[in-house]
């Protein structure tokens, strides 16, 4: 079975770059498999360079001495942070922040590449900015067994990163490379809708989707009715 699998990726290597296909990891092992760090970044590099709604930049450093990789998306191919600000909605999405709940990652090279291909049409007033891989130490530290309790993929990242810090509690210390470097891209983006991916650790929720929320009572009067009179319903 090892063999087949082996034979298939080296096809869709071949595949991806003698024809330049956009076909994910995901999709081509029929969700068994998640995209590597370096596939995740060769495939973003292909689009890049094959599409001018795309703009890859780079941003230094993280703890494992690789830039983030933040890949925009502006259907009418100006990329001009301040111009976006006075008509557009800006919108960051973030990926692998736990690396073995990689959904995210998959899920944004697909929405990006049909959103350059024109097979998906985003909203007029809607440009995206992607972190492609947040947690990089994490993702190249791949295994298969440390999360059995999920259904899948076959390997994935680790939770912690280069320095062993998990980066869903590094936010306000700043302790990683990683998160210093996310503030530098939160500014720089100054996104007005903020989407960080994770999926529930093979928890078997009957719905495809779940919305937990802080407790409103305890985000004070103002944030606290905001949230349950507006922005919930809203969602
Ligand atoms: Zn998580």
């Amino acid at each position: 079975m090892k063999k087949v699998f082996a034979i298939i990726y080296i096809l869709f290597l071949t595949l991806n770059s003698r024809s330049q296909s956009l076909l994910t990891p995901f999709e081509v092992f029929q969700g068994k498999r998640t995209s590597t760090y370096s596939d995740c970044i060769k495939f973003y590099e292909l689009i890049d360079k094959k599409y001018s709604s795309i703009l890859i930049k780079q941003f230094n450093t993280t703890d494992a001495g690789y830039p983030l990789h933040l890949v925009l998306f502006s259907a009418d191919n100006h990329f001009n942070i301040d111009v976006w600000h006075k008509n557009k909605v800006v919108i960051l999405i973030n990926n692998g922040i736990h690396p073995g709940e990689p959904d995210g990652i998959d899920a944004s090279m697909m929405l990006v590449r049909d959103l350059a291909t024109g097979k998906i049409d985003a909203p007029k007033n809607v440009v995206l900015g992607f972190i492609a891989v947040y947690n990089i130490g994490g993702t190249l530290n791949r295994n298969n067994y440390s999360r059995v309790n999920q259904q899948g993929p076959e390997s994935y990242g680790f939770r912690g990163n280069a320095q062993n810090l998990d980066l869903n509690r590094d936010f306000t210390k700043n302790d990683s490379r990683n998160a210093r470097t996310f503030a530098t891209i939160f500014h720089y983006l100054k996104p007005h809708i903020f989407i960080d991916n994770h999926v529930s650790d093979g928890a078997d929720f009957q719905h495809t989707m779940t919305l937990l929320s802080s407790q409103h009572n305890k985000l004070g009067e103002v944030g606290g009715s905001f949230l349950h009179n507006t922005f919930e319903p809203g969602l």
